[in-house]
């Protein structure tokens, strides 16, 4: 039985994705004013990957991988005014209007009658509750946690902070790897709602698929209806 729900934030409840992609084409755009090769965007995104363990996730950490990449790309000729376009770029993007998807305030409207809801997002925390804030949803939560990483062991002390049961919770998102795998991983049901652009870590190849406690849906426009049906049944 659901008691308790709890979303992932970026690209299920807001836009995320996109932005960094717009700043991608932007970091390109800037690095064929300094390389006669081609640019390959695979050098930008195995910086970030790399310096996750030093900044974690979030935008501060993607405008530092831009500056290193940059310097890296470019022998370090880089010049001091495209260096500050970079920290430009990253401030506008913590400061961007947040986009709240289709649907998602009615569906919140209509849950936080019946459950307590809650946000599980890792990234920065700063930036998370300051876009928690501008996306005028917070009304509709208990809480929110910020995460470092979403794993296991962070699901289930946030669970036992609550005293909710793993098999009372159900987490929605739009990545396998944070919020489905290790939902499933302490008992905890999971709804899947893919989006197009997601980052290509965040893909993971479900070996065993476990229809019982996890399902995919199209739209997140779909959940009271399905969480109904879940509850009849149960
Ligand atoms: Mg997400």
């Amino acid at each position: 039985m659901v008691e308790y729900i709890a979303f992932d934030a970026d690209d299920t409840l807001w836009h995320h994705e996109t932005q960094f992609s717009e700043a991608h084409a932007k970091f390109e755009l800037l690095m064929q004013e300094y390389l006669t090769g081609s640019y390959d965007s695979q050098y930008l995104f195995d910086t970030e990957i790399r310096n996750l363990k030093h900044y974690g996730y979030g935008v501060k950490s993607f405008g530092l991988s831009m500056i290193e990449t940059a310097l890296e790309l470019t022998d370090g000729r880089i010049s001091p005014e495209h260096i500050r376009f970079l920290v430009n770029v990253t401030k506008e993007m913590l400061a961007a209007p947040v986009q709240v998807l289709p649907e998602v305030e009615a569906v919140l409207d209509e849950l936080s009658g019946d459950y307590p809801l809650m946000v599980i997002t890792k990234g920065d925390l700063l930036d998370q509750e300051s876009k928690f804030v501008r996306s005028r949803l917070s009304e509709y939560f208990r809480c929110i946690e910020v995460v470092s990483e979403k794993d296991p062991f962070s699901y289930s002390r946030i669970l036992r902070r609550h005293r909710i049961r793993p098999e009372n919770f159900l987490m929605v998102g739009n990545s396998l790897r944070s919020d489905v795998v290790p939902v499933l991983e302490i008992g905890a049901q999971a709804v899947y709602i893919p989006r197009r652009q997601t980052w290509g870590r965040e893909y993971v190849q479900m070996d065993e698929p476990r229809p019982r406690l996890y399902v995919e849906l199209e739209h997140i426009g779909q959940l009271p209806e399905w969480l109904e049906a879940r509850q009849l049944a149960a």
